[in-house]
């Protein structure tokens, strides 16, 4: 008789650690992913201003799970989930694989939003994917070398002005570290221009900077960034983005351009639109973000072999973060287990906060455990640390050793190669599949984002101070 087939959608922090998890199980597992390699998304911002690799962060998945038997690793985009004939369809390089399972674990996670401004995506580009990171990595020294080589004060500031969007974590760190290159890393490497005097702004529409480490925290990371050189210009709705700059509207009616030639998006976060199709054939409702309702054991209603996790999921208002996917795809698998030895099925899932960490600059960070907020050195010694423990591989923990200690000892930065098909290839490719979106959008829509931009600031910092996540909601 042919074994329990578990298809698992994804090979980020959700898939991986499911397959992981199923590693002596009684079961086939058939690992579907459209990259090959397993990303760690909270190291992207270091690949994105050379003190990084992309490999040290992005471990082949086959390699990962060499080992594992019972695991097949096969590549392709999952466009199609039939959840009656229980058929996942994929495609690759214009191949088509329809797989079949017993059990499905979706955890193909989120994409960057730009809240209905998709055009903005041609001039600022996010921070999802390797891509992203390299793109970004040429876009920022690409800017210092134009700067070196313009000819009017004008073109020299735009150049040196860097504007990143989102005061979220991705956002603060990009900041944190662009403004690090400027004052320390680059500024004996020119001889037209002081990188010194570069700007670096990181802006947002809501009233506070990360928003979900509470307000206590994302006060003292303001002062921090600022005390870095990175100006904190909040409550500021970025209502057009071109080639030259951004305009910034603010509450009181008034608006700023700013000439900027690089821009960094780090704002929006949206739900894989899988959880689109899910939604349609189980009537399951998704949220604002796109996120999934899942039940209290991460199934989809009706379906008990559907589990949804990590960033595609809404369940309790639990946050988008590695540990949720982690801890989801360690229960979806110890339910398949359970069923498959037909054993009683685990109580519902309970989330554990091991807390949340983000860096300003070379040593100085901020960390949210329970109650406990701890900021400066110290913060940044407990972020070293875990990092290390959860990068994939130990040849990738000893290389990233190595190049952390380039960085953050010295005053180098071991990855700053750079190609012209890194800035470029991105935008050829969506102009070849007909042009980017260009949506119009109105001070009417700017106003309804604001305002959901910062109602969903405000929630983010009362479930932190009122230490609401991953407290059930359902009655
Ligand atoms: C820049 C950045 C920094 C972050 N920093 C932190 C941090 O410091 N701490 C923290 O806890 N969290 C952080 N996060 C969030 C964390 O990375 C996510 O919560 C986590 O990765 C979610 O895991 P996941 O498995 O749901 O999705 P992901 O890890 O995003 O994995 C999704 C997987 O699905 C694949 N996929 C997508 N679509 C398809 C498809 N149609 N078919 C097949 N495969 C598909 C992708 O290739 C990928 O392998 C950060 C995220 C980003 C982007």
């Amino acid at each position: 008789m042919a074994r329990h087939h578990v298809v698992v959608i994804g090979s980020g922090f959700g898939g991986l650690f499911t397959a992981k998890a199923l590693k002596r199980a009684d079961v086939d597992v058939t690992l579907i992913s459209r990259t090959t390699h397993h990303l760690f998304q909270p190291l992207l911002y270091q690949v994105a201003t050379g003190i990084l690799s992309q490999g040290e962060i992005a471990p082949p998945t086959r390699e990962v799970l060499a080992r594992q038997k019972n695991v097949r690793v096969i590549l392709g985009t999952v466009d199609a989930i039939d959840v009656n004939a229980q058929t996942v369809t994929s495609h690759v390089g214009g191949r088509m694989t329809t797989t079949k399972y017993d059990s499905l674990v979706v955890a193909a996670g989120a994409g960057q939003s730009y809240f209905g401004n998709d055009r903005f995506a041609e001039f600022a580009p996010g921070m999802k994917t390797i891509d992203d990171a390299l793109e970004l990595r040429g876009r920022i020294f690409g800017a210092f070398e134009l700067a070196e080589l313009a000819e009017t004060e004008e073109e020299v500031t735009r150049h040196l002005t860097f504007v990143v969007v989102g005061a979220g974590p991705t956002g603060v760190e990009m900041a944190g570290q662009i403004a690090e290159l400027a004052q320390r890393v680059l500024r004996h490497d020119f001889r037209a221009i002081n990188t010194r005097e570069a700007r670096v702004l990181l802006v947002d529409a809501a009233p506070q900077v990360l928003p979900p480490f509470g307000s206590k925290l994302g006060e003292v990371a303001k002062k921090s960034l600022e005390k870095h050189g990175v100006e904190v210009v909040l409550g500021a709705m970025v209502t057009e983005l071109d080639e030259r700059g951004v305009t910034l509207a603010f509450k009181d009616g008034t608006t700023q351009r700013v000439e900027s030639a690089c821009k960094v998006w780090a704002a929006g976060v949206q739900a894989n639109p899988l959880t689109q199709t899910l939604s349609a054939q189980t009537g399951a409702p998704l949220d604002r973000a796109g996120r999934i309702s899942v039940n209290p054991d991460l199934t989809l209603p009706g379906y008990p072999e559907i589990f949804v996790i990590g960033d595609m999921m809404a369940l309790d208002n639990l946050p988008g973060v590695a540990q949720v996917a982690i801890q989801g795809a360690k229960y979806s698998a110890k339910t398949i287990v359970r069923r498959v030895e037909g054993k009683d099925p685990l109580k519902p899932f309970k989330y554990f906060d091991k807390g949340s960490m983000a860096t300003i600059s070379r040593f100085s960070a901020v960390v949210l455990v329970g109650k406990l907020r701890v900021s400066g050195f110290l913060a940044w010694l407990m972020w070293l640390v875990l990092h290390l423990v959860y990068l994939t591989g130990f040849k990738n923990r000893m290389t990233a050793l190595g190049h952390w200690a380039v960085s953050f000892l010295g005053r180098g930065r071991a990855e700053r190669t750079v190609t012209e098909q890194q800035v470029y290839a991105r935008r050829a490719i969506q102009r070849i599949q007909g042009g980017t979106k260009a949506l119009a959008s109105s001070p009417e829509e700017w106003n309804r984002v604001r305002l959901a931009l910062e109602q969903q600031a405000a929630e983010q910092a009362r479930l932190t101070d009122e230490q609401q996540r991953g407290v059930p909601t359902n009655t």
